[in-house]
């Protein structure tokens, strides 16, 4: 089976995992500030706070940004769970706005009409890994004092229309290095942003809301001190060195497999440009897209019927994703449901996300393509 996606680990990886293993800190040594320092670097950001996932770094964001009981916080449906459920993680609303019906993007009209007196913050999700309308959305959020996170798990290594990556362009970012990602470190995440009070309340509260880490009391005198103040309630976020070890080592390689994701991505795009069956999704213009993820529109009657043949197939087609307010936990909790988003709906009944890793050969990709095609052909409708 060929799976939507996957890591891609070689010996050098390995290497650094197993000089991690070997040093004298497993957890919360050098490894860590190393590679928050590397990737900070290549987004173009000032500040980096490494967590135990990409989930963690969202609620982190929410925690720091202040967000809490009583507040809203705009999201769109087409996303992974996580991207709402950290505003629940804090006591907030997740209120959904809809998607552009090319992108699936965030579309800033919807979200200027979902504003209230409560809403505190808009997370804008990059989608398969293109940058969002970032530009429109601050025109909303910034004169009412919004903050604007952009969920960019599926973006590492994007540029929007001015060649600023995916990271730097919001408040605050949050990133994954789930194996699926673009690189990984088995599970992790990764909040950015380029204000010192915002990252310092990220960094405390991914270790108990403890302000002071072992460095900074070591820096007591010689002995250093038993005391530390615990300021606000935290979690044990904390992602290891063995961890980061393998991010920082991922990082190096990152330029490469974003050149393959590309590559494989304007190959499906040719492949499937005679093929009115198969309608990939629309590209932003002037955007340096990422590509986690290639996704395509199928007619909705034949969608089931081709991704039971193509996994029958042996290709790990996915759908990415179901829209999270058709999810039984936010209908039971905030009355959400069918009706809410229709451009989401609409679109969800259409997708299918096609393999696409650095670990595949073009050949691959010539084989999903040829494959799709058949199995299109052979659906019945539903
Ligand atoms: C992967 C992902 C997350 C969560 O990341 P984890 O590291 O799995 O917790 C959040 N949002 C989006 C859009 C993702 O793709």
């Amino acid at each position: 089976m060929i799976p939507y996606g996957r890591q891609c680990l070689d010996d050098d990886d390995v290497a650094a995992v197993v000089s991690a293993l070997r040093s004298d800190f497993l957890t919360t040594g050098p490894a860590v500030a190393a590679f928050e320092g590397a990737v900070a670097a290549y987004v173009g950001v000032s500040q980096a706070v490494a967590v135990s996932s990409g989930t963690a770094a969202l609620h982190a964001a929410m925690h720091a940004l202040g967000i809490g009981p009583g507040d809203e916080v705009v999201v769109p449906p087409i996303t992974f769970a996580a991207t709402a459920n950290c505003a629940v993680y804090v006591g907030a609303a997740p209120v959904f706005a809809d998607v552009d019906p090319e992108t699936l993007l965030l579309s800033p009209r919807q979200v200027a009409a979902r504003i209230t007196p409560r809403t505190k913050a808009v997370i804008a999700v990059d989608y398969a890994g293109q940058t969002c309308d970032y530009a429109a959305l601050r025109a909303i959020c910034a004169p009412r004092g919004i903050a604007l996170v952009a969920d960019c798990c599926h973006a590492l290594g994007a540029r929007d229309e001015a060649g600023v990556r995916a990271g730097a362009i919001a408040d605050v970012s949050v990133l994954s290095f789930h194996p699926v990602k673009h690189i990984t470190t088995g599970e992790g995440g990764m909040v950015l942003t380029n204000d010192p009070a915002l990252a310092d309340r990220a960094r405390a509260f991914r270790s108990h809301g403890i302000s002071q880490d072992a460095a900074a009391r070591s820096a007591h005198g010689p002995f250093g001190t038993w005391e530390y103040a615990m300021e606000e309630l935290g979690y044990n976020y904390r992602i290891t060195d063995l961890q980061c070890a393998l991010g920082h080592s991922q990082l190096r390689k990152l330029d490469g497999f974003l050149a393959l994701r590309r590559r494989f991505a304007a190959l499906y795009d040719a492949l499937f440009a005679d093929c009115p069956g198969i309608e990939p999704l629309a590209r932003r213009p002037g955007i340096d897209h990422a590509y986690h993820l290639y996704v395509t529109r199928l007619p909705a009657a034949r969608r089931k019927a081709v991704f039971e043949d193509m996994r029958r197939r042996g290709f790990g087609v996915n759908v990415h994703y179901i829209p999270v307010h058709l999810h039984p936990f936010y209908r039971r909790t905030f009355q959400t449901g069918p009706g809410l988003c229709p451009t989401a709906e609409a679109a969800y009944e259409r997708l299918l996300s096609l393999p696409l890793h650095p670990a595949m050969a073009e050949a691959d990709v010539r084989a999903v393509a040829e494959n799709l095609r058949q199995a299109l052909a052979d659906a019945p409708a539903r």
